[in-house]
């Protein structure tokens, strides 16, 4: 656990070790997630709690993830640095951030307009030029801009994502929570070039739930 007088760069040093003791140990990805502030995307109030490897809560009621999942689905996509990302749950954007350092395109859905403003504002701050939003149900994808070469789902679908497999390409990778439960299932599906997927399971995670329809609020 890091100390309160530690240095960020001192912080951010343990938590990448953290995540290369939990098997993250992608040098690129790692690279990505220390280049990425956290701070800058977690809540006043979770400050100094940000290079802690825990999800934090966010508006709106939903959460920024564990830096340790972050890790582990973005190694898990397997991502070229050519590569057009769709994320479907833009939330915080920290998530995104950190996709944003590894591939040419980003696209990302959320379905809550505050969210989506408060990203796009960090994005501009941190000079990240390569990620498109769109407030939407992202569990229709985003026909206009598929096919995808990666797609990552950060919220839990409760079965299958069938609309979000089928924007992806034929050799495309796709990782989701899924499950209906508190507590989902994390899994790879990597396209075999022939219309079919390989699924792998990647363990227990604990995701808020993908939702129908965009969120309204006051
Ligand atoms: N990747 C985020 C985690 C956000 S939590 C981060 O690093 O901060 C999941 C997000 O998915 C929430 O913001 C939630 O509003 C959003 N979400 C849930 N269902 C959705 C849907 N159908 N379309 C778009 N976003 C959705």
């Amino acid at each position: 656990m890091s100390e309160p007088q530690d240095t960020p760069r001192e912080r951010m040093a343990r938590l990448i070790l953290a995540l290369r003791s939990q098997g993250v140990t992608d040098p690129r990805v790692l690279e990505a997630i220390e280049k990425t502030p956290r701070e800058l995307f977690t809540p006043d109030l979770f400050k100094e709690r940000a290079f802690e490897d825990s999800a934090l809560p966010i508006a709106c009621g939903q959460t920024i993830s564990q830096p340790f999942i972050v890790g582990l689905m973005t190694q898990a996509l397997t991502i070229e640095p050519r590569a057009r990302v769709l994320e479907i749950g833009t939330g915080s954007g920290y998530q995104t951030a950190v996709l944003s350092r590894l591939s040419r395109l980003v696209y990302t859905v959320e379905r809550y307009r505050t969210l989506m403003k408060e990203a796009e504002e960090r994005f501009r701050t941190l000079g990240l030029i390569n990620v498109i939003t769109r407030f939407g149900d992202g569990g229709e994808g985003w026909a206009e801009q598929a096919p995808f070469d990666r797609i990552m789902v950060t919220a839990a679908a409760p079965e299958e994502p069938k609309a979000l497999l089928a924007q992806l390409k034929p050799n495309g990778v796709l990782v989701a929570p899924i499950g209906k439960g508190p507590v989902q299932s994390l899994r790879r599906y990597a396209g075999d070039g022939q219309g079919g997927f390989k699924v792998e399971l990647l363990g227990d995670v604990r995701f808020v739930p993908l939702l129908d329809g965009v969120a309204r609020e006051l």
